[in-house]
């Protein structure tokens, strides 16, 4: 086996009651410096000031790709698909990480699609065009699918209208590809009676979070609300890979507001691995606090005090 795929794949096992959550990981893109793709226009010093203040590298950027799977029943659902064959340089590790978790891309039954940017939906489809999960139903909101299948898709709100251009014709490739196998639903619905989806808009018109419910249990995946522990503290400086930049903001604020005043339990597409943990507030600014776990594959939340305690 290649010495580098071995050393960045991995999974986390979440065991509930009756759902196994996992959460995969498909590598990490690395993007160079922070800015211009966050904090666009911010003075650079003051955002290497802050940072050093979180510790955080100030020479570099990379953000993990983390994927979410659940197992109910007989049922494998896969939330998102990673980047594929797109990005072999860091990511696309995505199938190693399911097979060291005991799963075959045969074996998955469902697809839920966040949204239908790159990291998440390129990995539906190899380099040759074949399905890569062969026996998977798909699922994407009427919303996502229409801005991006019907009339030409609007990146005016972006603080780079030109940047998501290029994506256009690959998201029309991968959709097109498997759109006989693809439900759409209303953001808000409930999806396999374990998932609440809810409406995240900004990063995509149609982008979801979603909660997974299971008893007493719940964990939250805030997708792409969250590319750093850098848009926590300061939520407003904002993101260029959001197309529609000012409601970006307004939902991340939200998000956090929501997160930290519930104690919520959330998950991140992006969010240093494995993208766990919770939202606090000192002096009014918000703080990324990674969940603790001693397995290195296995986070216990039948031991957790802060699961739903507000
Ligand atoms: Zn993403």
């Amino acid at each position: 086996m290649d010495h580098k795929l071995k050393r960045e794949h991995g999974f986390i096992h979440i065991p509930c009651h009756e759902l196994d959550i996992f959460i995969l990981s498909d590598g990490y893109f690395g993007v160079g410096y922070h800015q211009p793709i966050l904090a666009p226009g911010i003075p650079q010093d003051i955002v290497k000031g802050e940072l050093r203040n979180l510790y955080l590298p100030d020479s570099y950027y990379e953000a993990p790709i983390n994927v979410m799977l659940i197992k109910k029943d007989d049922r494998i659902i896969l939330i998102d698909t990673g980047e594929g064959f797109y990005d072999e340089e860091n990511a696309g590790q995505l199938l190693h990480s399911l097979n060291a978790a005991g799963f075959t891309p045969e074996s998955v039954t469902d697809i839920l699609l966040t949204h239908a940017h790159r990291d998440h939906i390129g990995g539906i489809l190899s380099q040759n065009d074949d399905n890569v999960f062969p026996n998977a139903r798909y699922y994407i909101s009427r919303k996502e699918f229409e801005f991006w299948m019907t009339g030409e898709p609007d990146f005016q709100k972006s603080k780079n209208p030109e940047g998501g251009k290029p994506g256009i014709p690959i998201v029309r490739k991968i959709l097109s590809a498997i759109n006989s196998r693809l439900t759409t639903f209303e953001m808000g619905d409930v999806l396999f009676s374990c998932i609440q989806t809810q409406a995240a808009p900004g990063h995509t018109p149609g982008h979801i979070i979603y909660t997974v419910n299971d008893g007493d249990l719940s964990i939250t995946n805030i997708v792409d609300v969250l590319h750093s522990p850098l848009l926590i503290a300061r939520p407003d400086w904002g993101t260029q890979w959001d197309i529609d930049f000012e409601t970006g903001v307004e939902t991340r604020r939200k998000v956090l507001e929501n997160c930290y005043q519930n104690r919520t339990l959330i998950c991140s597409a992006h969010l240093p691995w494995p993208g766990i943990g919770y939202i606090n507030k000192v002096n009014d600014e918000f703080h990324w606090i990674p969940k603790v776990y001693n397995h290195p594959f296995v986070i216990n939340l039948k031991t957790e005090p802060a699961i739903k305690a507000v």
